[in-house]
Parts: structure tokens; C-alpha cells; sequence
């Protein structure tokens, strides 16, 4: 399985104006880059991207490329329920989860939704996210931690940064 490229801001910069214009309240458009990429800033905020014809091809690619941001919320975690095998390892190895259920650590209480706020839960044999709000890369306060990524097998989780 080939590996898909990180997320990085000088992708989504390569598909910016590089005007440098600073409509977007930017000094330059990395900086707008490297905010877009962090989720302090919106895509619709480059506006002469979208309001300028010779950049429509760019906006569009831009569009699909930045729209899983979106769906990652303020933690950068993505669950692709596609690829998941539901071996449990989310639900195991997740700080988080084992401080909110101790259980969880040593296996158990994996298969049901006895606690609500489990981040991680395997449920019919797919991992599902239950509240990523307790995750800590979740402020306050942020933690880089992306244990849940590095232990999945199968990749089916991600963190964009
Ligand atoms: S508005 Fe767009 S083109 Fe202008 S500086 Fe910001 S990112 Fe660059
Ligand atoms: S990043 Fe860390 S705290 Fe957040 S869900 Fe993954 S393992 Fe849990
Ligand atoms: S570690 Fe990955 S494959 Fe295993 S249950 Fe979690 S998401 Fe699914």
C-alpha cells in the first residue's frame, strides 16, 4: 500500500496566488499557509482566490485539499471507518481513554457505550469516535499526542499535523 504524503504547508501554499497581497490579514500567503494548515484561519479568507477566474483551477484543488481539515475538527484525527479492522488498538492505547476508564488500558469495556465519554469505542467490529473533545490535542490544554495514529494497523487513523 503506498503511503499517502502528509498534509504540509508548502503544498497548500504551491496552490495559493503567491501575491502576497495580504487581503487575507496575512503578511504573505505561507503565513496564510501555515495558519490554514494549524485551522486559524479559513480557505475563504484568500478571497482573490475564488473571486479571480485565472485562479479557479487552483482554488478547486485547493478546495479538495484542505476539506479534510475540515472534517478533522480542532484535533486533526480522522477516522476512516473504511480501513479499520477493529482490532481495538484506538481504544487501548489512548491515554485519554484509560484515564476517563482505567478498564480500557487492560482491554476491556471496548464493545459498548457504557461510558459516554470515551474518545475511542470498537463498535459491530468498526472503530467509531465518540468524543474527540476529550482528546489531548484538544485544548485546553493541547498535547501532541498522536498514539492513537502511530499504534492503528491499518492506517485507518490520521492526524494531519
Ligand atoms: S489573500 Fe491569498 S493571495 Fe493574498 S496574501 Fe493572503 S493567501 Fe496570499
Ligand atoms: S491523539 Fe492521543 S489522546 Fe487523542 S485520541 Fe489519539 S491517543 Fe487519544
Ligand atoms: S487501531 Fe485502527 S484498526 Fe484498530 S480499531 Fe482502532 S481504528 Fe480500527
Amino acid at each position: 500500500m503506498s503511503e499517502k504524503k502528509r498534509l504540509n504547508a508548502m503544498m497548500i501554499y504551491k496552490l495559493l496566488p503567491q501575491t502576497n497581497c495580504r487581503i487575507c490579514g496575512e503578511p504573505n500567503c505561507m503565513a496564510f499557509a501555515v495558519k490554514l494548515l494549524n485551522r486559524s484561519v479559513e480557505l475563504k479568507q484568500c478571497t482573490p482566490l475564488f473571486e479571480e477566474e485565472q485562479y479557479a483551477e487552483k482554488a478547486e484543488k485547493l478546495k479538495e485539499l484542505v476539506a479534510p481539515l475540515e472534517l478533522a475538527k480542532e484535533t486533526g484525527i480522522i477516522l476512516e471507518e473504511e480501513k479499520c479492522i477493529g482490532c481495538g488498538n484506538c481504544v487501548v492505547c489512548c491515554p485519554a481513554n484509560a484515564a476517563i476508564a482505567p478498564e480500557t488500558s487492560g482491554g476491556k469495556g471496548i464493545k459498548d457505550e457504557t461510558n459516554p465519554d470515551l474518545i475511542f469505542i470498537v463498535e459491530k467490529g468498526v472503530a467509531k469516535i465518540c468524543k474527540l473533545e476529550k482528546c489531548r490535542r484538544y485544548e485546553p490544554p493541547r498535547t501532541s499526542c498522536r498514539v492513537c495514529e502511530i499504534l492503528c494497523p491499518t492506517k485507518a487513523i490520521e492526524i494531519l499535523q
